[in-house]
């Protein structure tokens, strides 16, 4: 076993962290939108155009850093539970390349390419182990 399991923790952490600041950021963005609309009532149409366009970009992308900080934190929870690094459904290990690639796989490569709906199964029986 050559893979890092720590490095790969506090990277985890890392992203974790970068994660939250980053969705704290886009909220703020948000506030400061709204605040801006209290303004004047001149000239709102082409702005709110690009406002409307502006928070839907924003929207996409908080759910993209949403959906990647839950696979951020259930890759942490599995090292709290001594599973990192074990496929979510065949509980086989992943590859270390694709962990090093992408330290919060929580798939290996052949049940991602054929996604079982059997996934929440094997969840719920680790846990009860
Ligand atoms: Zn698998």
């Amino acid at each position: 076993m050559t893979t890092n399991f720590d490095l790969l923790c506090s990277r985890l952490e890392n992203e974790r962290k970068r994660l939250i600041k980053q969705l704290e950021q886009l909220r703020a963005s948000v506030r400061l939108a709204e605040d801006t609309q209290d303004g004047g009532p001149f000239g709102r149409s082409k702005e709110e155009a690009i406002e409307a366009a502006e928070f839907e970009m924003r929207l996409v992308s908080e759910k993209r850093i949403r959906d990647l900080l839950v696979e951020v934190e259930h890759a942490l929870h599995k090292f709290e539970e001594g599973t990192y690094g074990l496929c979510d459904v065949c509980g086989k290990p992943i590859d270390p390349a694709r962990l090093e690639a992408l330290p919060q796989a929580s798939l290996c490569v052949s049940c991602k390419a054929h996604p079982e709906p059997a996934e929440e199964t094997y969840r719920e029986h680790n846990k009860k182990r």
